[in-house]
């Protein structure tokens, strides 16, 4: 019996032309066009789980389906379940790729598809890191392989499908494989996220524009008191002033604060990446707890009045704004909503309609980073790429990550093989060659890990 390493190492070529094959069927979601590319990638990924000996099935839904791949260690082994997606984004703009976007090209020490990144390697090497441990040491874990063919147009019916088959999706750990390391050589575990409430603010005065000469100085103007309402939004140093806001915001450990102090974060690379924007925000938080631990408040967009070519004198008779919030553990999306619904009506002057309409809610995720599925992976990472991941949050909203949490187990962990800038979403998307044969191999370890319970 050999191991898992070296059965990867030897049919590292054939795991490679698998990629090869997934990558050539254009999956895209969101392009009815492609709905039978969608539905071929859902086959051939349920044929190459069968492969790789474990059982497939392919859950139809009505959109696009769900490949399932399973494996039975026994009733006393702990259960995984990996999460991944296997379709992708649109290609467009095409002519900006140095390659045919669904032909997979070795560029350098990377491979260049669209997919490549996010999520296609990630569902190949989940697959391969399952069969290398079936083909040697054996497959410790009860393992749950939870494809989707839906994540870049929402995942509508992921959701639905997990809460309505909890016992059949009964894990003790979710490994969510969609996502990137820190910088390259810095694996990482993220271990929350933050959620969002969502806010329109409309503001009228009266049922239509007014000529400023004949009504200007005489009435209110909704511009006016839109910005007011903005400006009242946060003080002068940054903090968001809406009362209540931080009530529930928890404070991570100082250990952690203090490992995430000697991360060595790229200022100069994120104010790069803004666009040369200036960084600034919350007193007495660095921009990666900014970004990570910290809620923000931010106006996505303002419409009043007149915004055509040259000038027109007129007095706008509404003006409205979108706002989101970024939220983290423990605020409430309702709650947060409603905060800034009496912020929004304590502030508005007599004599205005100012109407909220909330739009969207989404509670934050934040798992426990010394936890067993933590401390395993860890030790996985560390084993294959010498180093200790660092743990680390994410500022984006990732709802199947509560979703996990809330229905299944809170011992859910975001560990994903891509790297910062792999232009996913974009022209010339890249992996490295070495992160699948890596992911491979931190992945079959840790099966070992977690039967074990190191
Ligand atoms: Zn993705």
């Amino acid at each position: 019996m050999t191991s898992p390493d070296a059965y990867i190492d030897a049919h590292l070529q054939r795991f490679l032309s698998d990629f090869a094959e997934l990558i050539a069927i254009p999956s895209i979601s969101t392009d009815p066009s492609h709905k039978h590319d969608v539905q071929a990638a859902a086959s051939w990924v349920a044929e190459r789980m069968r492969r790789a000996g474990l059982q497939p099935s392919t859950v139809g839904t009505d959109g696009h389906p769900l490949v399932v791949g399973r494996h039975q260690a026994g009733p006393d082994a702990p259960t995984l379940l990996v999460y991944a997606h296997y379709d992708v984004q649109p290609a467009d703009p095409v002519d900006e790729w140095h390659s045919p976007p669904f032909v997979l090209t070795r560029e350098g020490d990377n491979f260049l598809a669209r997919g490549a990144a996010d999520d296609k390697a990630q569902v190949i090497l989940q697959i391969s890191a399952a069969e290398a441990a079936l083909a040697t040491t054996g497959l410790p874990v009860n393992l749950i392989l939870l494809f989707e063919g839906e994540e870049e147009v929402g995942s509508t019916h992921l959701t639905p499908y997990v809460k309505a088959h909890v016992e059949e999706l009964a894990a003790d750990h979710v490994v969510i494989g969609d996502s990137m390391m820190f910088a390259p050589d810095r694996p990482s575990l993220i271990f929350g996220t933050r959620g969002m409430a969502y806010i329109e603010i409309d503001v009228h005065t009266g049922t239509h524009d007014l000529h400023s000469g004949q009504y200007g100085g005489a009435v209110p103007n909704p511009a006016h008191v839109l910005s007011r309402i903005i400006s009242s939004f946060h003080d002068a140093e940054g903090r968001v002033a809406v009362e209540g806001f931080y009530d529930d915001v928890h404070d991570v450990s100082p250990a952690l604060r203090q490992a995430w102090a000697e991360l060595g974060y790229d200022e100069a690379a994120f104010q790069r990446s803004a666009g040369g924007a200036a960084l600034q925000g919350e007193p007495d938080f660095s921009t990666p707890e900014r970004l990570w631990i910290r809620p923000c408040l931010d106006v996505n967009g303002m419409i009043s009045g007149y915004t055509g070519p040259g000038k027109k004198t007129v007095l706008p008779a509404h003006a409205g704004a979108k706002v989101s919030c970024r939220l983290v553990p423990d605020q409430d999306p309702e709650a947060i909503t409603e905060l800034l619904r009496r912020h929004v009506e304590r502030h508005a002057p007599e004599g205005v309609e100012v109407v909220v309409t909330g739009h969207q809610e989404n509670r934050p995720w934040r798992a426990e980073p010394e936890g067993k599925l933590y401390r395993a992976a860890a030790a996985a990472f560390s084993e294959v790429y010498g180093v200790e991941p660092v743990r680390v949050c994410h500022g984006g909203t990732l709802p199947i990550a509560v979703d996990f949490a809330e229905t299944l187990t809170p011992s859910v962990a975001v560990m994903g093989f891509a790297l910062p800038g792999a232009n996913m979403h974009a022209p010339n998307e890249w992996i490295p060659v070495s992160q699948l044969e890596r992911g491979m191999k931190v992945m079959s370890r840790l099966y070992g890990k977690l039967a074990r319970g190191d």
